[in-house]
């Protein structure tokens, strides 16, 4: 390994993590737990906290068995399943403008859920919890990245907001005035990277010309664990299974109804979400209904509503020398098929298992081409799930009526296809490629 350049001078940390999302603090464990001094960096005041009696939250993630079985290894996943969790165990998608249809179901796949539909505060708790137990993970929360300063590697000049001279640590600058050096800085800090900003790394992005709305809401029948969608012309209208616990499922002391919440990603134009924002609740709880078909029955109530603008991102570069960015920092995606945070924990599961090796083999942490591998097993992967989405958004938002015919026949054929179907399921479960060791299955 003599190639690459040896970890010779003692750092502050060994890798700062800017970001302590779901995405950082899954990284952060993986790093601690695996021996490596951690520092992890969150602009937030204080740590995430779950308590039973909270309603549940309007972000929430499908979580593939992937994810699950990462979470797992890491001590994670017994905690979000003691708080509140969903399985899913069917898939329904249709089209508003025909009859094209397709379902997936565990039976048919071979597995006991599809995937599990969490809060993520709920997970961000539960990391947060096993980041406490390990003792070589320091966090500091409440502060910013100002500046970033990276290594020079041969004639490369990395620009940024300030340049250690000479140094072989990378460097950050924080809003509290203090400032860190560690072998590695990883941009973990979300789909507007600051890092990737001061790091001058571009990104090739397009606004889907869409908003996602999201709320919770309570319907007049049990979803019974099936994650529904309907592709509207305007965009995808999601209900995800939801379990909240008996006092918020009967807050008027109703006997039946268990099974009945469901987190809503209704994405749509800017205009038409900044129209359904503005509704009254009952108004609004109509339009849902007629949207979704009344196929769960009455909307009988909604939560508060937020939205967030959807603009696909895909960082041109991954690595440079002494960084890495994971998770929507290196590539934000459209929630149409749940796969944001998946990547982004595949993307630090990868990079985890990289870094450890090479550490093991006495290669800097913050070496180059080490830091490609990493990239040359994530950045395809990514790409080509950034345009499945775009493609599904394309043909689903086609009103030409060759589109559409073509859409509901296909729709069609793949649902009467065993093996296909069984094969896409794979895909979307997160069974793509060669796993890393830590999400296989043990
Ligand atoms: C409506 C909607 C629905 C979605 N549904 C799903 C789904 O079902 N399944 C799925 O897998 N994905 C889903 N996603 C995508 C998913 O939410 C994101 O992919 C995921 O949250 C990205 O995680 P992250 O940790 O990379 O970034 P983030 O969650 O954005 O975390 C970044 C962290 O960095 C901190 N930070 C930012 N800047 C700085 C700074 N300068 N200094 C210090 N700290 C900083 C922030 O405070 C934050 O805590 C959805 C997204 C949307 C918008």
């Amino acid at each position: 390994m003599n190639e690459h350049r040896r970890l010779d001078a003692p750092h502050e940390v060994d890798v700062a993590i800017v970001g302590a999302g779901i995405v950082g603090a899954t990284l952060a464990l993986l790093l601690g737990q695996g021996g490596l001094r951690v520092l992890l960096i969150e602009g937030r005041e204080g740590i995430v906290d779950w308590q039973p009696a909270l309603a549940p939250e309007p972000r929430v993630s499908a979580l593939t068995p992937v994810s699950r079985q990462l979470l797992s290894g890491l001590g994670v996943w017994k905690d979000i399943a003691q708080s509140r969790l969903m399985p899913y165990t069917g898939m329904q998608v249709w089209d508003a403008e025909g009859n094209g249809e397709i379902g997936f179901s565990a039976e048919q796949s071979g597995v006991s859920e599809l995937g599990h539909i969490v809060e993520n505060r709920v997970t961000q708790a539960a990391l947060e919890q096993a980041i406490s137990r390990c003792p070589s993970i320091t966090r500091r929360y409440g502060v910013r990245v100002s500046g970033l300063g990276l290594p020079r590697t041969g004639s490369a000049l990395v620009v940024s907001a300030y340049q250690l001279e000479g140094a072989e640590a990378a460097s950050l600058t924080l809003s509290d005035g203090s400032s860190v050096a560690a072998g590695l800085v990883v941009a973990a800090d979300g789909a507007r990277s600051r890092l990737r900003e001061l790091a001058g790394i571009e990104t090739r992005e397009h606004d889907t010309g869409q908003v996602a709305l999201v709320t919770t809401v309570r319907t007049a029948h049990s979803h019974q664990g099936v994650a529904r969608q309907r592709f509207l012309p305007t965009g995808p209208l999601a209900f995800l299974p939801l379990a909240v616990n008996s006092a918020l499922a009967h807050p008027e002391g109703e006997t039946s109804g268990a099974q009945r919440h469901c987190s809503i990603v209704w994405s749509t134009t800017p205009q038409e979400a900044e129209r359904l924002l503005a509704l009254p609740e009952t108004d609004f709880c109509h339009e849902l209904e007629a949207a979704f078909e009344g196929k769960l029955g009455t909307v009988e109530y909604s939560a508060e509503r937020f939205s967030f603008p959807l603009h696909q991102r895909h960082a041109q570069e991954y690595v440079l020398p002494g960084l890495a960015l994971v998770g929507d920092a290196a590539h934000a995606i459209h929630p149409l098929a749940g796969q944001g945070v998946n990547l982004g924990l595949m993307d630090v599961a990868v990079l985890a298992e990289e870094l450890l090796d090479g550490h093991r083999r006495g290669v800097a942490l913050g070496d180059e081409r080490w830091l490609k591998r990493y990239r040359r097993r994530r950045r395809s992967d990514n790409a080509v799930m950034l345009k499945m989405m775009d493609g599904f958004r394309l043909l689903f938002g086609s009103r030409k009526p060759g589109v559409r015919l073509v859409r509901n026949l296909g729709l069609g054929w793949v649902d009467g296809s065993v093996e296909l179907k069984r094969l896409l399921m794979r895909q979307a479960m997160g069974e793509r490629g060669e796993l890393p060791e830590s999400c296989r299955p043990r």
